[in-house]
């Protein structure tokens, strides 16, 4: 095993705990011994690299010399075009291709090459290998893959990958960006954490200590140098990679995004689910998390402003909106269409009956103080995560990655609907303070003001 030294603990044991992955290696030129760690986790069996035009230059070129100098069996690579994304004709084409020919998959590539080799290697009911060429996301070591089906995200079971391999020296060469998308999905675990903490004093989901900690217990460390992500210095790179890893781990462990994902997540999967794009092209995964995170820690310090100590719980009940009241605000806000079914499929499954309601709002109301210096403990201010993220060369303001602040606005209530998670969108929306805490963010004492006219203009 090879492990960064100030972490080799804690990456040996999550990867002790690990379900699927039995290796993990952080290192430079690390890709130059794929075929040696290929043999000893599958022995002989030949192997078949997966990659696409660009990463193929990037690693997949010397993962290839690697297993030609050990003289270990390679089959044709499989090499996608440029048009290759984490969608079901890719899946397709790729399954299709992999079905012929003999061989453990090594995806070489990132969050796109992993997540379709790792959903095409189940269906064949083969292992694979990963070789990162980027920092780009928590993907990696975590057991689903993202696909785009008919339009939507979703995610498909599959186990992570039997070995990871993230060499520093291709992620430091990595496209402009990458790594700071990668940044950008570390920072939100903050905010996702928030939300598991706010989901068990709310009665709904118990945190699971272990994985918690596999994500939260270094997270600061692994953050704290976002200069040094834009300057793509070894140290801060190693610490994200370590970071991305854990949280993948974490998720493979819990079988669920929980631990990783919570509201600044459903900001960016509304907007996937929007084919939102900006200037011709969709922004990365962890840019729009990025605004997705700040979106939360905003919210989250409206919230925290107020006393719900006193929350009356009679009154939220009381206007708390029918099923049927329910879908047709789904139907107003979104359209009707296949959006507004899926957020009425993923709403209905998480609609308390009204004693449930009564329960999670009264220990909600009776925890808050408790809940409160929680929350405020473990959340770090939203002026220091913005500049996190403009330091690290992330978005840091809505209309960077194309969305205004109306739309921004409007995203609060629609990504409360599009999943069935509970975060602080749900807490909000129960207590019945949803509207005005979000008043208040665009108001002109929030971060984001809007004058009332380009309110009246909003889509
Ligand atoms: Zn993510």
């Amino acid at each position: 095993m090879s492990l960064s030294v100030e972490e080799e603990p804690l990456l040996e044991g999550a990867l002790q705990a690990a379900r699927d992955t039995r290796f993990l290696a952080v290192e430079a030129g690390v890709r130059h011994k794929t075929a040696e760690i290929f043999a000893s986790l599958f022995g002989t069996t030949p192997a078949l690299i997966v990659a696409d035009q660009k990463t193929f230059v990037a690693a997949g070129r010397e993962v290839q010399e690697s297993f030609r100098i050990a003289g270990h069996e390679l089959s044709k690579p499989f090499i996608f075009g440029p048009h290759v994304y984490a969608e079901t004709p890719c899946v397709k084409e790729l399954q299709k291709a992999l079905e012929g020919v003999q061989g453990i998959p090594i995806a070489v590539g990132s969050g796109t090459i992993n997540d379709l080799t790792k959903l095409v290697a189940h269906r064949l009911g083969r292992p694979y290998l990963a070789v990162a060429t980027a920092a780009s996301m928590d993907g990696y070591t975590a057991y689903g893959a993202s696909i785009t089906h008919y339009g939507s995200k979703q995610t498909f079971d599959c186990p992570a990958p039997k070995g990871v391999l993230a060499d520093l020296d291709v992620i430091a060469r990595a496209p402009r960006g990458m790594n700071a998308s990668g940044y950008a999905d570390l920072l939100a675990k903050e905010v996702a954490g928030a939300d598991w903490i706010v989901a068990e004093a709310a009665g709904v989901e118990p945190i699971d200590p272990s994985v918690w900690a596999t994500v939260q217990n270094r997270l600061r460390a692994w953050v704290d140098s976002p200069a040094g992500i834009a300057r793509n210095e070894p140290a801060s790179l190693r610490r994200l990679v370590n970071g991305l890893m854990m949280s993948g781990f974490a998720m493979q462990a819990a079988q669920t995004s929980r631990p990783a994902s919570g509201a600044e997540h459903q900001f960016s999967h509304l907007w996937d689910m929007q084919h939102h794009t900006h200037q011709g092209t969709a922004p990365s995964h962890g840019f729009k998390v990025g605004i997705g995170t700040l979106a939360t820690l905003a919210f989250y310090e409206a919230l925290l402003r107020r006393d719900l100590g006193r929350l009356d719980v009679e009154a939220a009940i009381a206007s708390w909106l029918s099923p049927r009241q329910v879908e047709r605000r789904i139907v107003a806000i979104f359209g009707a269409g296949e959006l507004a079914d899926k957020a009425k499929e993923e709403t209905r499954a998480k609609t308390p009956s009204l004693d449930e309601l009564r329960a999670q709002l009264t220990r909600l109301r009776d925890g808050w103080p408790e809940l409160r210096s929680k929350l405020v403990r473990h959340l770090t201010p939203f002026q220091k995560v913005r500049e996190a993220l403009r330091d690290a060369g992330c978005p840091h303001e809505p209309e960077q990655i194309g969305i205004s602040r109306a739309r921004l606005r409007l995203s609060y209530e629609q990504a409360y609907y599009i999943r069935r998670r509970f975060t602080v969108l749900d807490f909000a929306q129960r207590a019945g303070i949803m509207d005005s805490a979000v008043e208040h963010l665009f108001s002109a004492r929030g971060p984001w003001p809007i004058s009332a006219s380009a309110t009246e203009n909003r889509k």
